[in-house]
């Protein structure tokens, strides 16, 4: 039997007879692919630990002339090593990010942008994680000293770079769907939403704007009316949401994106409610995922 090998990421890990796992990956060359890996139950120590959910490795496979399930030689760990398991907030993220690899279409032409956006997604889960919290955490706090309940996470904070890694990743699944909304121009008129210039992902007038699923951005003028036709999908931004996006999707964007108190909640219900409506369904490791603030006036 011919044994290929590919870079992988292991999504889902189910035991399978007396002493077998069946393993979903997220190949680089091939796309999801299923296996069995004979034996892997028993297996101590390293061997073991290598058929662990989310692994990073290089994984050796014969492939079955009929087609269906591949046999797993073994899957040798490659860095970096997602060891997100310590970490209960970073480790339902990165869960998350996998949970969607389970349910697009993942062509086999396409596999490497998939594969791409997942290990890109896990690595920004670890540098969440691992990244020491700012000196300045108290920065936001002075923003809406009023009402802290309604803050987003702190800036320099975990959560806040875990909800930002969350916002980048779901961007980069728009893509990855070809579904991406062309977030610079009016979809209805076509006018330019940003203001050009120095800060050019400052928006040109204060909203509110809208993201209207399938369609795009809107401008306060072409708003859909509440409760209209269409409106189910249509999800209210703020100026300050909007501007994050841009700043978040420039190319040219020096790192880190510009602090935007109080932008990331509702881009978060405004981007995910997008997905859902491209995806016909959102991940069930959804509903475990804290919300990046508490929501707006409910
Ligand atoms: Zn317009």
């Amino acid at each position: 039997m011919n044994i290929l090998r590919s870079e992988a990421i292991v999504l889902r890990r189910r035991d399978f007879k007396e002493r077998d796992l069946l393993v979903t990956l997220l190949t680089r060359d091939r796309g999801r692919l299923d296996g069995v890996a004979k034996g892997a139950r028993a297996l101590t120590g390293r061997g073991a630990a290598s058929f662990q959910a989310l692994t990073h490795g290089m994984v050796f496979f014969g492939e079955k002339p009929a087609g269906g399930l591949v046999s797993i030689r073994k899957l040798d760990p490659l860095p970096p090593h997602f060891t997100l398991q310590p970490d209960y907030d970073g480790f339902l993220l990165a869960s998350y990010f996998s949970e969607w690899l389970m349910l697009c279409e993942v062509s086999p032409a396409d596999a490497e942008r998939w594969f791409l956006l997942l290990l890109g997604g896990l690595e920004q889960c670890l540098e969440a994680v691992t990244q020491p919290d700012s000196a300045n955490p108290g920065a936001h706090a002075q923003h809406n000293p009023e009402k802290p309940q309604d803050a987003d996470p702190e800036i320099g904070t975990k959560a806040h770079r875990l909800a930002l890694a969350r916002l980048e990743f779901e961007l980069n699944l728009l893509d990855c769907l070809g579904v991406q909304p062309k977030w610079s121009r009016c979809v209805g008129c076509g006018r330019v939403l940003f203001s050009g210039g120095p800060g050019r992902w400052a928006p040109a007038e204060p909203g509110p704007f809208q993201l209207d699923a399938p369609s795009g951005v809107r401008c306060p003028t072409c708003a859909l009316p509440p409760h209209g036709r269409g409106s189910r999908h249509a999800f209210p931004l703020t100026a300050a949401e909007l501007g994050l996006i841009g700043a978040l999707r420039d190319p040219d964007r020096m790192e880190p994106p510009p602090p935007a108190p109080g932008a990331l909640a509702g881009l978060e219900r405004a981007v995910t409610g997008f997905l859902e409506f491209h995806a016909g369904r959102l991940p069930r490791s959804l509903a475990l995922l804290p919300p990046s603030s508490s929501p707006k006036n409910s």
